[in-house]
């Protein structure tokens, strides 16, 4: 049994990821902005203290402080920074607060929690980060699009999970970046080409599979190399 810490794990690829691990018996550390919400918390009849729903507001430095006294004694083994936000603004209408706020929330939320919980993390865990194939220079993927802020915060992702992969605090750890696909959620949109199932089997497929040679990579939700 692993313990597995999710961000945003109340909807969308989130939460598949969530209950594919308690499903597979493992215990996750589910984040939640309303983790009270009802929905969300009724998963601890299905999966009992394996389901720790915990609150978590990845712009809050507080609230990712208040993240190390509810996890005391706990050794991570899978971190998946996943809560995000897209911010869409056509050239001509950019506004500072999308690219603030999509930093906080995709970059600096992420960067933040990943520095406060690499010390409860086993010598051979997991740090994944889910960015986007907009994150990615060599790709530039719709730039006739608003989603100009979002692609920059992603690009950003990258660039602090190639550094982290780097850090001598992150040892024998596994980071790494996934592009998860284009996936029906409130993000994605219902155009989208896979479902949160579809995503989420071929994530953790990957994940279960990283070698210690991937780290610091970009990867597709299959593992194939991305470029930056
Ligand atoms: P959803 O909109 O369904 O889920 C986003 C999640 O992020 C929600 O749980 C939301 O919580 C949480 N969240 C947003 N802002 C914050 C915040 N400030 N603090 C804490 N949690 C927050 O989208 P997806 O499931 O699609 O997105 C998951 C990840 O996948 C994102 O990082 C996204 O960029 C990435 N991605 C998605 C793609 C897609 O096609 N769907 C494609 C490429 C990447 P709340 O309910 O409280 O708002």
């Amino acid at each position: 049994m692993k313990n597995i810490l999710i961000t945003g794990a109340n909807r969308g690829i989130g939460l598949g990821l969530t209950r594919y691990y308690l499903d597979a018996g493992h215990h996750v550390y589910a984040t939640a902005r309303d983790p009270g919400d009802a929905e969300f918390s009724s998963m601890t009849q299905d999966f009992g203290d394996r389901f720790v729903p915990l609150q978590l507001e990845v712009t809050s430095e507080s609230s990712i402080a208040a993240l190390i006294p509810a996890l005391a004694g706990t050794e991570l083994d899978l971190v998946i920074n996943n809560a995000g936000i897209l911010p869409n603004e056509p050239l001509g209408r950019w506004t500072s607060d999308a690219f603030k706020s999509a930093m906080e929330v995709n970059t600096i939320g992420p960067a933040l929690l990943a520095q406060a919980l690499i010390p409860l993390m086993s010598e051979n865990s997991i740090l994944a980060n889910i960015s986007s194939g907009l994150g990615s220079c060599g790709l530039n993927i719709n730039p006739e699009t608003g989603l100009d802020a979002y692609a920059a915060s992603k690009a950003a992702l990258n660039m602090v999970t190639r550094r982290l992969a780097c850090k001598p605090e992150t040892g024998q750890m596994i980071v790494v970046a996934f592009d998860p696909g284009w996936v029906k959620t409130r993000i994605g949109g219902e155009e989208a080409e896979l479902t949160v199932n579809e995503s989420v089997s071929d994530l953790v497929a990957t994940i279960e599979r990283l070698a210690p040679d991937q780290s610091g990579l970009f990867l597709s939700r299959k593992g194939e190399p991305i470029p930056w």
